[in-house]
């Protein structure tokens, strides 16, 4: 028996993977649902955060998370996915960082010299996304958050770690948005010479 099921509409992600540990970033980042029949990426629910957080390893099983820590997990992945809006030229927003900082202090993050880490001494949902937080904040240090983007597709919320040289990528994956807005950019080309 799978003990972990993956919820009826929590969407595939088929984006290529961050490298190291970034890819924990990317993976909560692109956390999305999908329902059938419809179009557009929406918000993950909370079966899938804790579906995902359980499949990465980051949360026990007999570990249940309150709705209260998932609303707190939404918030957080939230503000970390407009820090990534940041890179795609928006404003900063405050608000954002003033909950990140926050978050530094409600998962427990703390410096570990010896072991060349910052750690997470919360439990449960907290310690897991405490350990994401961690990875992120790392990453804007060393500059490897400068290359995350959304996918430019107006119904994909998938979150790509850009691994072009010129850092021109616009899709989570050429194969799927990709391949879509270039096959409609075509059919535009073809009714404006029509
Ligand atoms: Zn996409």
């Amino acid at each position: 028996m799978d003990t972990n099921p993956k919820p009826p509409n929590t969407d595939v992600d088929t984006t290529p993977p961050a490298p190291g540990d970034l890819e924990l970033v990317r993976g909560f980042l692109s956390l999305h649902d999908h329902v059938e029949g419809t179009r557009d990426s929406l918000p993950p629910s909370s079966e899938t955060i804790t579906w995902w957080l359980r499949d990465r390893g980051l949360l026990a099983f007999d570990e249940a998370p309150t709705e209260g820590d998932l609303r707190w997990t939404t918030g957080i992945l939230e503000a970390l996915r407009s820090r990534v809006h940041e890179n795609m030229g928006q404003p900063p927003d405050p608000g954002s960082i003033d909950a990140l900082d926050r978050a530094a202090r409600e998962t427990e993050l703390s410096v570990d010299f010896g072991g060349k880490a910052l750690r997470a001494g919360a439990s449960g949902v907290r310690g897991a996304v405490g350990r994401i937080v961690a990875v992120a904040f790392l990453a804007e240090l060393d500059g490897s958050w400068d290359r995350f983007k959304e996918c430019s597709s107006p119904t994909c919320r998938a979150v790509f770690w850009d691994r072009s040289k010129n850092r021109s990528g616009r899709w989570c994956t050429m194969k799927d948005c990709g391949n879509r807005a270039k096959v409609r950019a075509y059919r535009e080309r073809e009714r404006t010479s029509a």
